[in-house]
């Protein structure tokens, strides 16, 4: 939602709010001014009624002096009366009065007629004569003029009974006007009460609507921006290119990159989350700042970065564009006082034409991202000719999930010999997948996405239960291997993974001692501490621990003095040189030596020749692994070549050529 849609809805809102609480206030002030004119009539009617009574008692009563007046009275009385209410009357405080019997007859009044009293049958004078004084407004006279007339029953004061009643008209208009004012008084101080209320509502709703609209803003905002750079998120990134795509349909032409950088990973464990953050942070400012301002540049997650290019020109303007954006990013960064440069694979998908809808555009960017990061090194623009790349990582994902259920993984296992005797000590599970459609896989085709998810920790724990049962079946068969296990990085960083491992060695009564774990050095390096403590806890299990390709790594001095290993593997990119490079040579000597004087046993990799393995054998190699004398393969086939029944010193030349029959459905590393 734009600013400005977001600012009409919040004015809605408050205009809303405004009229409401104008209405309510409206309404209460109605009735408080309805209210105000109540009590003034009231007091009015209240006026009058003292009024009559001051009359009745200070007057009428008196001059009576206690006569029943159903015999009329006497005129004495009468000129008593006259003189005591002649004052009220002419000053104008009363404007008529009558005086009855109760029998209803007029026996005084103050002109003398005997009309226009209040006649016996109404109910007013009736309650008057019971003792009730009755007090309402009427109009009088041929002007209706208003007027406040009073019932009062008339009491002699001798016996205190009512013997009459006096009917007393008193003008309303000075007490209206009385009224009136105090009413108004009333009303203009309830009115400014109002108007101050309604302000401070208004107020209220006013801040409020702004809090709120503030609120929503920002929570939007942070709904779709990565907080730790502050780009577009994936959502918004895939909003935007809805808006792109809308465009497209139009006519307009751009394209979409996705971004993901190369050994992001690596820099985060070895030299901590912080810095990595800080990578992702220059990284995102580098792209913004080689790109044009209605370019869209998101963070999609991870070390994965998004661009739009709308309104692109051609398809070589934009990636001459990319290729710039591309060597921009790969300046020198200074990472905690270490240099480095980044890499990063670059997929691009053109629009209209590489897809219609998001999701499409996603998955062909994607796709050629993968292209990208498995080999072809720059900017990779999909082909819609190329079919989806099956090892694009979000469909491998899925499938491997699926292969693990549907158990579609083996073990090849590769015989460890022994180079004094040339004896088989032991063998190492290497995992392969059996794809229904695209038949076995080598681990370097699905690792990489495993570890990339979390998927690696059920395959990593589904290996060592399928090695642990292979090694019980052969022990069961008379062979005395023990059997080594790759125990990937993510498995070190792994709090759990070591409980894991004694729970399912205590599950299958195999012994520690008859398992090895191969790390890489490289897995070594992350995260240091956390994988030196699950690598110090396996080994305290009693589970023999070797450091796998070792030369290629960061393994440091410090950590083969401190960490309990039992066995280096020399990678096989020394032996391949072997014996011939005199470097190689010199590198795998000292290796030797230096193994042997920390105590460790050392293993060579990757033995093709004979040469090879005789040289090893010379310089003090303990075990050695290699195509010379087996490819990985399934358990029972090494068994075939190395089990009992097999000669005692096999002649490795056969053998290999027998694996090599074998191995007919092991495709070619
Ligand atoms: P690695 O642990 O160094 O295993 C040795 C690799 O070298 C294996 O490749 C093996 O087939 C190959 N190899 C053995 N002898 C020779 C030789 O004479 N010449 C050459 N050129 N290659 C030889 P593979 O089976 O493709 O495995 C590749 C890597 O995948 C392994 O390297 C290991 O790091 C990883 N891996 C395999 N299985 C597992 C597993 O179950 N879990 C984990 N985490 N990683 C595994
Ligand atoms: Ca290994
Ligand atoms: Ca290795």
């Amino acid at each position: 939602m734009t600013r400005l849609r977001r600012r009409r809805k919040g004015s809605r809102l408050f205009a809303l709010y405004a009229v409401a609480s104008l209405v309510l206030v409206t309404i209460l002030g109605a009735v408080l001014v309805r209210g105000a004119q109540n009590v003034g009539r009231s007091r009015g009617l209240d006026q009058g009624r003292a009024q009559a009574a001051i009359i009745e008692q200070m007057a009428i009563a008196p001059a009576l002096s206690g006569a029943d007046l159903s015999a009329g009275i006497t005129s004495a009385q009468r000129d008593r009366l006259q003189k005591a209410t002649d004052l009220a009357i002419f000053s104008g405080s009363v404007s008529q009065l009558h005086l009855l019997s109760l029998n209803g007859v007029v026996v005084f009044s103050d002109d003398g007629s005997v009309l226009g009293a209040v006649p016996v049958a109404d109910p007013a004078f009736r309650s008057a004569a019971a003792g009730q004084v009755d007090v309402r407004i009427v109009e009088i006279g041929p002007q209706s003029s208003v007027a406040i007339r009073v019932l009062e029953p008339v009491i002699a004061t001798s016996i205190g009974e009512v013997v009459g009643v006096l009917e007393v008209y008193l003008p309303y208009g000075a007490i209206a006007e009385k009224v009136q004012v105090e009413t108004s008084r009333t009303i203009t101080r309830l009115a400014l009460g109002l108007v101050g209320l309604y302000a401070v509502l208004a107020l209220i709703s006013w801040g409020t609507t702004r809090s709120l609209r503030r609120f929503a803003a920002d929570h939007l905002h942070q709904a779709l921006h990565d907080p730790l750079t502050g780009m577009p998120n994936r959502e918004l990134f895939r909003q935007s290119l809805d808006d792109a795509l809308g465009g497209g349909r139009r006519g307009e032409r751009g394209a979409v990159v996705l971004i993901d950088l190369d050994h992001f990973k690596e820099v985060n464990d070895t030299l901590g989350h912080h810095a990595g953050d800080e990578l992702l942070r220059i990284v995102g400012r580098r792209l913004m700042e080689s790109l044009r301002t209605d370019d869209v540049v998101a963070r999609l997650g991870g070390d994965e970065f998004g661009l739009i290019l709308p309104r692109g020109g051609s398809h070589e303007e934009t990636i001459d564009l990319l290729t710039r954006v591309q060597h921009e990013l790969g300046q020198e960064i200074m990472l905690d006082h270490v240099a480095l440069s980044v890499e990063a694979s670059f997929g691009v998908c053109f629009y209209p034409e590489g897809a219609e809808t998001v999701e499409g555009l996603l998955q062909h960017a994607d796709a050629a991202m993968y292209r990208g990061k498995h080999g072809t090194s720059g900017v990779v623009v999909y082909d819609p000719g190329t079919p989806l790349n099956p090892t694009h990582a979000l469909v491998m994902q899925g499938e491997l999930r699926g292969a693990l259920e549907r158990e579609e993984f083996v073990l090849y296992y590769q015989p460890k010999i022994e180079l004094a005797t040339g004896r088989v000590s032991g063998v190492e599970a290497l995992v392969r997948w059996q794809h229904p459609q695209r038949g076995l896989l080598p681990p370097s085709d699905f690792l990489p996405v495993a570890e990339r998810s979390e998927l690696i920790e059920p395959l990593t724990e589904w290996v060592l239960r399928r090695a642990l049962a292979d090694y019980r079946t052969w022990t069961a068969a008379g062979l005395d291997w023990t059997v080594a296990v790759n125990i990937s990085a993510r498995s070190l960083g792994s709090l759990t993974f070591a409980d894991r491992v004694h729970q399912i060695l205590q599950e299958t009564g195999v012994r520690p001692s008859r398992v090895h774990f191969e790390v890489t050095e490289t897995a070594l390096a992350f995260d240091t501490k956390l994988a030196g403590d699950v690598f110090g806890t396996l080994a305290k299990q009693g589970i023999p621990m070797s450091i796998d390709d070792f030369g290629i790594g960061y393994t440091s001095l410090s950590q083969l003095r401190t960490l309990k290993v039992s066995e280096v593997k020399i990678d096989q990119t020394f032996i391949a040189g072997l014996p011939d490079n005199e470097k190689d040579r010199a590198i795998v000597r000292s290796v030797i030596d230096l193994g042997h004087n920390l105590g460790f046993l050392v293993t060579a990799e990757g033995v093709e020749f004979q040469d090879t393995a005789d040289w090893l054998l010379d310089a003090g190699c303990d075990h050695a692994q290699g195509y010379l004398w087996l490819r990985p393969l399934p358990w029972t086939d090494v068994a075939r070549v190395f089990g009992p029944k097999a000669p005692t010193t096999p002649q490795f030349a056969t053998l290999t050529a027998s694996a090599e029959a074998w191995a007919g459905s092991e495709r070619e590393a």
